[in-house]
């Protein structure tokens, strides 16, 4: 008999099937087991949050599975380094020296320079910082967000117009700001005028394709209240990709930098 006392995981026994949510343990590493009917294979799923999982056959045998976990620790080992590496670096941001900023999609280093006439500035690909405002968390905060904001307004303002013809509605104001937890919203003006459209900052660190679809989303707002057969049928016939681009960005989003700084 082995002393199993300390492992919640005791190994399996030679002809245990593999059932749906099981956990199981190899080399160290704990496999969350998802039975399929539809699978003939094995395969191996490296979760965003590391975790694994295990998906298998119906009537799979653990001990099959664990020689295949077994067989598999390379490749776990190449997944999760590579997932480190593209670990959300973006949910919190320090205003140091080689921090990594986004705009349009694209990772900028900060750097630090001598500048409080011009606190916030994209230099050769470098988003350059006063550093006596990067010193102080709040003063470097709020100089990046008006710097988002200002570079997002300019950036937006060359799109809203192509847009708003190609979806046959009236160029609407845009505005860049926090808007909290959406990433645009549209304000009917009581006259019937175009009314408004707020975009969120942190929306200019996405690719420019999910910053058009914000754009165009909201404009659609303009014909269509809520978002109905109607709603879709109109945006897609000015973005026929939609659906994918509104996925990344669900996606992109739990991700991105929203003003959080570490102290
Ligand atoms: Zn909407």
């Amino acid at each position: 008999m082995q002393p199993l006392a300390f492992s919640a995981d005791p190994p399996s026994q030679p002809d245990e099937v593999l059932s749906e949510g099981q956990i199981i343990t190899v080399d160290g590493r704990r496999f969350t087991v998802r039975v399929s009917g539809r699978r003939k294979r094995l395969g191996l799923t490296v979760e965003r949050d590391g975790s694994l999982t295990l998906r298998a056959p119906e009537g799979c045998s653990a001990e099959r599975a664990e020689s295949f976990a077994r067989g598999s620790r390379r490749w776990i080992e190449g997944k999760v380094r590579l997932q480190e590496q593209h670990r959300p670096r973006n949910m919190v941001r320090r205003f140091a020296e080689g921090e990594i900023f986004r705009y349009l999609g694209r990772d900028h280093r900060l750097s630090l320079v001598d500048a409080p006439a011009a606190p916030v500035r994209m230099l050769a690909g470098e988003l350059v910082l006063d550093r006596t405002t990067a010193a102080d968390t709040t003063a470097g905060r709020r100089a990046l967000l008006d710097w988002y904001c200002r570079v997002g307004l300019r950036w937006a303002g060359g799109r809203t117009q192509p847009w708003a013809g190609r979806m046959g509605v009236p160029e609407p104001a845009v505005e860049v700001r926090d808007i909290g937890r959406r990433w645009g919203v549209y304000r009917p003006l009581a006259d019937s005028a175009p009314g408004r459209v707020a975009l969120h900052w942190a929306v200019f660190q996405f690719p420019p394709p999910l910053i058009d679809y914000v754009i165009a989303h909201e404009l659609a707002h303009i014909k269509v209240s809520g978002h109905g057969t109607d709603y879709w049928r109109l945006l897609r016939r000015a973005i026929p990709e939609a659906s994918d681009l509104k996925a990344e960005l669900d996606e992109m989003g739990k991700y991105v930098w929203l003003g959080d700084t570490e102290s």
